[in-house]
């Protein structure tokens, strides 16, 4: 909550095969299973072989922060670093799909709504395995270089709390604020707000 975005939540490599057998049981219903880019090198990229290879009626959404963000930023086959500390060859998330026999694959900044939004519309629309993969730097690693701040004509109405669901968005005193300590400059919230009441600068 407040996005009550997900059904089921029991590991993000089994999100993969779980979503698969859904969309057999519920075939009018569009499946998504989320996996970190990390995870899809880990335990993810067998269960879209499964997928393609049964037919599955899904979409796979790629959260691609090109780390391993939850456990320690550890290297990882996409991030272009070996444990030895060596630079070398990216393993790319899109050609392995290609290479499974995923035909489409989006690739979207998940910090750009309307544009992720057109993207799962679409995907949505065809049959068989479709990817997404939202590209967009890990906010750990990525410090933000500003912050936003509600504006005076704010109306109060919390649709920036309740479509974003961003821990920075509170309400203090019954005014929707924006925590400083938490906003990292996403500009995420102001692109929903309706009356443009969110400013300040974006970090890119
Ligand atoms: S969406 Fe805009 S007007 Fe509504 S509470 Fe948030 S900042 Fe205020
Ligand atoms: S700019 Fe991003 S991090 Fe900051 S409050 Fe809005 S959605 Fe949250």
């Amino acid at each position: 909550m407040p996005l009550d975005m997900v059904d089921t939540c029991l590991c993000m490599g089994a999100g993969i095969t779980m979503s698969q057998g859904f969309s057999w049981v519920e075939p009018d219903a569009v499946t998504f299973s989320f996996v970190g880019d990390s995870t899809f090198f880990a335990s993810g990229m067998t269960g879209v072989v499964n997928a393609v290879y049964n037919d599955a009626n899904m979409i796979l959404c790629v959260l691609d922060n090109s780390t391993t963000a939850m456990t320690g930023h550890q290297p990882h086959p996409g991030t272009g670093r070996n444990m030895m500390g060596q630079f070398v060859d990216k393993v790319d998330i899109e050609a392995v799909l290609r290479g499974i026999g995923v035909k489409k694959i989006v690739g979207v900044d998940p910090l750009d709504l309307a544009a992720s939004v057109a993207a799962v519309k679409e995907c949505a629309e065809e049959k068989g395995v479709k990817a997404i993969i939202f590209r967009s730097p890990c906010v750990a690693i990525t410090k933000p270089s500003a912050k936003l701040t509600i504006l005076d004509n704010c109306i109060n109405c919390k649709k920036c709390i309740r479509e974003i669901g961003c821990p920075a968005l509170i309400l203090q005193n019954g005014r929707t604020t924006i925590d400083p300590n938490l906003c990292t400059g996403c500009g995420l919230c102001s692109q929903i707000c309706p009356v443009d009441a969110i400013g300040g600068a974006k970090h890119e």
